[in-house]
Formats: structure tokens, sequence, C-alpha cells
């Protein structure tokens, strides 16, 4: 396969030419037109990323708001990460795992250690998982993975499971789907050939093309729900984010679907890192820009928002497009049972337990969402898109939203986050316009409040 077809430079390059050349007044149209919530083409969003100006920066972040609102809702989607591994083969410059790092305290977790780790994650009121490794052949192979999976499943309350883990072969994804993974991502760190050379200098991922075409072979094995990303900070902002929106424009004329999320990783500092400094520094205003242009040009993909990012930009985030944040976080194997900083794949930033993320969600009108329902009602790749884009999902959402969280402050809630959390229940009930659903929902929330759990539409 040639993957240039796939990320093609000189494109991007001409793109990113033609979109300097676009006038202010036809930015604004363009903003104008994304407000109709049906996305954008590779050259508007071009046209979006080059421009300087303050009236349309201004415009890009109001017309993402409206979008997130239109698409969303108040809801977002809470989850945590699960590092069952922090041995790694690869040398990736900027990572606290890469092989060279010799200070770096080495762990893999045995599946009893894995499960108690979920344990620990259920305990805080979790129900989503994303489960993460480094990329170890003799450690962190695909059963080591998927024994994860299904001890998890089987001896905790998590309702889903995603993996960020290295690319491999169809017939190991096929057994991650039969094991019942839910969302696959794998984040090509910046789709720019002479800079990923230079930051993968040895190890199976130095082969660009074998990762790049990780999502084929995982929808070659069934696997539809994909996430993709790169790592801001490597590269130039605007070259990888016109990739990744041409590889999500890939997948779609391929696949008919989508990629299901876009992450937004931006480089932090790692233990022993051999970056002295950012490559290519993205300010919080330019990253703002960032999600907002992912959120108008696919407004139906969910965007991943993790506590690599600081507080009070991660709630500022929450308006312009985020729809999932991991909350309470640790990067180390075993980090919720005990802190290890020396373990630690990078330093995380937002260290606000899940609790506290709760109520500032609250406080600003948001609604978590521990939903896992599409996954498990078999709503995911192309079924997930045709339903996301004709809206209905929205309305199943908001109930199945409402759902999850009611039993979140039943069996963890705190008094003052109950206390918020119920107020924001009812006026989330309200926005429910379909009155059969309203009635429904009414009904479900007594039976969770009887004592029944797991409901949902
Ligand atoms: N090892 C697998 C891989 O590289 O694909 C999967 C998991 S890796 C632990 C998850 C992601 O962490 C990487 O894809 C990279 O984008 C991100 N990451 C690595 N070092 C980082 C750093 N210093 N700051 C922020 N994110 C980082
Ligand atoms: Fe290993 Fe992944 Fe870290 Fe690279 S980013 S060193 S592959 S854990």
């Amino acid at each position: 396969m040639n993957t240039h077809e796939i990320i093609n430079e000189e494109k991007i390059h001409q793109l990113i030419n033609e979109g300097k050349a676009t006038t202010k007044e036809e930015v604004l149209e363009i903003i104008e037109k994304a407000r109709e919530c049906h996305g954008l083409s590779l050259e508007e969003a071009a046209s979006l990323l080059m421009n300087e100006d303050e009236e349309v920066f201004n415009s890009l972040l109001e017309a993402a708001r409206y979008v997130k609102d239109e698409i969303y809702g108040k809801r977002v989607v809470i989850f945590a990460p699960l590092y069952t591994s922090n041995e790694c083969t690869n040398n990736c410059l900027y990572c606290g795992f890469r092989v060279a790092n010799k200070h770096l305290h080495r762990k893999t977790l045995n599946t009893d250690e894995t499960v108690k780790e979920a344990k620990r994650i259920v305990e805080q009121g979790h129900k989503r998982l994303l489960l993460v490794c480094g990329e170890d052949q003799r450690k962190t192979h695909i059963d080591h993975i998927t024994a994860a999976l299904e001890a998890i499943y089987k001896e905790t309350d998590i309702r889903r499971i995603n993996v960020n883990a290295a690319p491999m072969e169809v017939e190991d994804f096929k057994k991650l789907k039969a094991v019942g993974i839910g969302t696959y991502q794998i984040f090509q760190e910046t789709y720019h050939r002479e800079t990923y050379k230079k930051m993968h200098p040895s190890g199976s991922k130095s082969d660009y093309d074998y990762r790049l075409t990780a999502i084929e072979r995982a929808f070659e094995a069934g696997i539809d729900d994909l996430g993709i990303g790169v790592l801001l900070g490597l590269y130039d902002y605007r070259f990888d984010v016109l990739a990744t929106l041409m590889h999500s424009q890939y997948m779609d004329e391929k696949f008919h679907v989508g990629p299901h999320t876009i992450s937004i990783p931006r480089l932090r500092p790692a233990m022993d890192s051999a970056l002295k400094e950012v490559p290519h520094e993205v300010s919080d205003k330019d990253f703002k820009k960032i999600v907002a242009i992912y959120r108008l040009t696919l407004p139906y993909t969910g965007i991943i928002l993790s506590t690599r990012e600081p507080a009070a930009l991660r709630d500022e985030l929450l308006n312009l497009g985020v729809s999932q944040v991991s909350a309470g976080s640790k990067t180390n194997p075993g980090g919720y049972g005990e802190s290890d900083e020396e373990a630690a794949q990078f330093e995380t930033s937002d260290e606000r337990s899940l609790g506290e993320m709760l109520r500032v969600i609250c406080d600003q009108g948001y609604l978590p969402s521990f939903c896992t329902a599409c996954y498990r009602a078999n709503r995911t790749g192309e079924a997930f898109m045709n339903l996301a884009k004709e809206a209905e999902i929205h309305e199943f959402c908001q109930s199945n939203a409402i759902l999850t969280f009611k039993e979140h402050l039943l069996d963890y809630g705190d008094e003052e986050t109950r206390e918020k959390g119920n107020k924001l229940i009812e006026k989330s009930l309200k926005e429910i316009n379909n009155e059969k659903l309203y009635q429904l929902t009414l009904e479900r929330l007594k039976e969770i409040e009887e004592g029944k759990r797991d409901l949902f539409f």
C-alpha cells in the first residue's frame, strides 16, 4: 500500500499556502458555514488554521462553543487511564518509558495486579478505562493485553475498556475485538515523516508506515471505533492538524466511518526525556484554536483531553468542544495504589480528584457522563455515526448521562458533589424535549434510586 496516498505532504503544504491566501472575509464566511454543524473541508480547515486575526479567533471560539452545544449538549464523558506496564523497547525521544531511560523504575502488572488497579479506579467511581502500556514483545504482547481486558470485565464494574497500545497485526487485533475492546487508539505522534524519523530513532516504532496503517488492520479485524491524534509540540501544529484531518478524511472515504475520537496530547516534561525543549511549542491560545478547528471540521468526532493540561485550561476547553476528559489520573503502573514519580510516563498537570473534577464540571453547567451504552448496544462505527448525524443520539445520550451520573452520585458521591449533581440532574431532565423519553428517564431514575443499576437506552 502506498501510504503517501493517506498522508500527502505535498498536498498539506499546498493547503497551508492556499490557507494563508484566504481573506478575513472569506474566513468569517467559513466560520458561519461551520455553525450549520455539517463539518468543513480540508481547504476550509486550512484557512482557519492559517488565520491570525483576533476577531477571527474570537468568532472561531464562539462557533466551536455553539457547535459543541448543538451536537453534544452539555455532556462530558469521564474516564481514567490504567497503565499496565512502563517497559518499552522503543526510544521515543520525548517519553519517560523509552528504553534509553535507565533511571525509570520498570514495572509490568500481572493480571491480578491489573485487576486490583482497576478496582481502585472503580472505587473512585469510574466506569470507563483507557488501558495503556509500553511496547515490549516479551512483556506487553497481545496476551498480556487481552488477559487484562477479560479479567477487568469479569471481575470489576468497569463497563468499557479502550486501549492505547502499539500497532499490531490483524490477527492480534481480532483477539482484542474478541475480548470486547471499546476504542483502539493510536497516535501517529507526528505525520511529518522527517520529524517522525528523528523522534523515533530505534525500535519497532521507527517504522512510520507500519504505525500509520494500524488503523487499516484494526478495521479489517472488525474494530470500528478508532481513535487518532498527534503529540502536539513535536512539529508545526498546522501541518500535523491538517494531516490528522487528512487521515480522518481518508478513513471516512475508505471505511465510511471517520475517527471515533481525536486526542490532543501536548508534550509534557518527562523523566530523562532526550528533548531539552519543546521543538515546536504550542501556546495555550493555539491549543484552543486547535480544539475549536477540530470541533468545527468534525462535529461528530469525540475530542479527548487528558490531565496533561492544567486545571484552568481544561475547564475552558470544555466549552470549546472537548467531549471526553480523564480525571484523577496516574501514568505509572500501579499508580492508583502507590504513587511513584520515578515510574511515570510524563508529569500530569491537573491533579484534581474525580470528585473535585465533577464539582467543577457541574459548576460550569456541564453534565458528567459515565455512559457506555453505545458500545454495549452495538452502536459502533458506521451505525454510531449514522445515528449521531441524525442527532437522535443526542437524545439518548442526555438520558444516559443523567442515569449514569445519578448512579455515580448514589454510589460514590460525597455530600457536596451529590448536592451539586442532583441540582444539575433536575436541570438536565428539563432539556429532554422528547416527552416519551423524558417519562422513561424519570421511571429509570426511580428504579436507580431503588437500587437497580446499569440501566441505559
Ligand atoms: N506505547 C504505545 C505507543 O507509543 O503507541 C502506547 C501508549 S503511549 C504510553 C501513549 C502516548 O503517550 C503516546 O502515543 C504519546 O503520544 C504520549 N506521550 C509520550 N510521551 C509523552 C510526553 N512526554 N508528554 C505527553 N504525552 C506523551
Ligand atoms: Fe514506548 Fe510508547 Fe513511550 Fe514510545 S511513547 S517510548 S512506544 S511507551
